[in-house]
């Protein structure tokens, strides 16, 4: 069965190049009307011009299908009112958002200014945010949204020099699991991509070789999959050079100690017990966690609990 995307319209945040602009144009080449933003900024946010989303709409428009541009900065309130507005007057619904706009300013925690770190935070975390609630509503409203919230594997796993970017990215994890239960009723799904890719942002830092097998469309399928009408939801998924994995987050089985056992003595000789990887679980919410413990408490203690199961 083929994924299409006829009569669906699309937002995509920083489509001007990289991986938005891919992005854009598999879903515009799959039938979906696209908005392309992008505030046409250098890699660490510096500047704007709207010629870059131009140039994306126009190459979608040139090829059959149906574009505009803006150029809103995701973090400004006005700006994604005005960009969501105009996606409303021109075609009246949107139904699918791929926050994808981002920037870099690396250096070590030490030498970081909390500026930088502040602006990292704004774009990547508030920006997606901003742009979110305000398509929230309208999603809402029609009983169908798919969102797909963009992550890395700096976030997931660290990496040296982005405690800013890093932190920002590791919430989109926070936000994708709140939006996913919120928006179930609604069938709005919410998904994260944890792209790497050839792109201006990491040309300088990949052989030549390795830089030629990350082109960002080899990472456009797995972003239409997650914004189509079967797609998931909930789902972290890892995408580059057209390897495709999920990134999950599992807890242990863990220990339970009582009364007086319960020191941080009995947890450091217990350590590699509470660690064990046997039964580890996905937890589904929140308080799953809180249920788990207090049944583990109670079974510990021989009294009996009636909450979750
Ligand atoms: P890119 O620099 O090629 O593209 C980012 C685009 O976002 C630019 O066109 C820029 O003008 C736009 N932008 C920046 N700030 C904006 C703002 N405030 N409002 C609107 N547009 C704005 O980078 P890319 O590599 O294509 O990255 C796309 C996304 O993927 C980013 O969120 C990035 O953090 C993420 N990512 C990329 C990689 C990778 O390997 N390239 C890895 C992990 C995550």
């Amino acid at each position: 069965m083929s994924i299409r995307f006829d009569g669906r319209v699309a937002i995509v945040t920083g489509a001007g190049t990289g991986l938005g602009r891919a992005h854009a144009l598999g879903l515009a080449a799959r039938g979906a009307k696209v908005v392309v933003n992008d505030l046409g900024v250098s890699t660490d946010g510096e500047g704007r011009s709207s010629e870059a989303a131009e140039a994306v709409a126009a190459e979608i428009r040139a090829a059959g299908g149906a574009a505009i541009a803006h150029g809103a900065d995701i973090s400004s309130e006005a700006d994604v009112a005005d960009m969501v507005g105009q996606a409303m007057a021109e075609w009246g619904r949107i139904d699918i958002l791929v926050n994808n706009a981002g920037i870099l300013r690396d250096k070590t925690f030490s030498k970081m200014s909390l500026a930088d770190f502040r602006k990292v935070v704004d774009v990547h975390l508030m920006g997606t945010a901003t742009v979110t609630h305000a398509c929230w509503p309208i999603m809402r409203e029609q009983k169908y949204g798919r969102i797909v919230l963009t992550s890395s594997s700096s976030g997931l796993y660290g990496n040296f020099g982005q405690s800013n970017y890093g932190a920002a990215k590791a919430a989109m994890m926070g936000l994708m699991n709140v939006l996913h239960q919120e928006g179930a009723r609604d069938d709005i799904r919410v998904n994260t991509l944890a792209p790497t890719a050839a792109t201006r942002m990491t040309e300088s830092l990949m052989p030549e070789d390795a830089l030629a097998l990350l082109a960002p469309e080899t990472i456009t399928p797995g972003l239409l999959y997650l914004v189509s009408e079967n797609a998931p939801s909930r789902v972290i998924m890892g995408a580059g050079a057209g390897s495709f994995a999920q990134t999950r987050v599992y807890e242990t089985r863990g220990i339970t100690l009582t009364g007086d056992d319960n020191t941080p003595e009995a947890i450091a000789d217990r350590f590699e017990d509470l660690s064990d990887p046997t039964d580890q679980e996905e937890l589904v919410n929140a308080f799953s966690q809180t249920q788990k413990y207090a049944r583990n408490a109670a079974e510990a203690q021989g009294l009996k609990l009636n909450w979750g199961t």
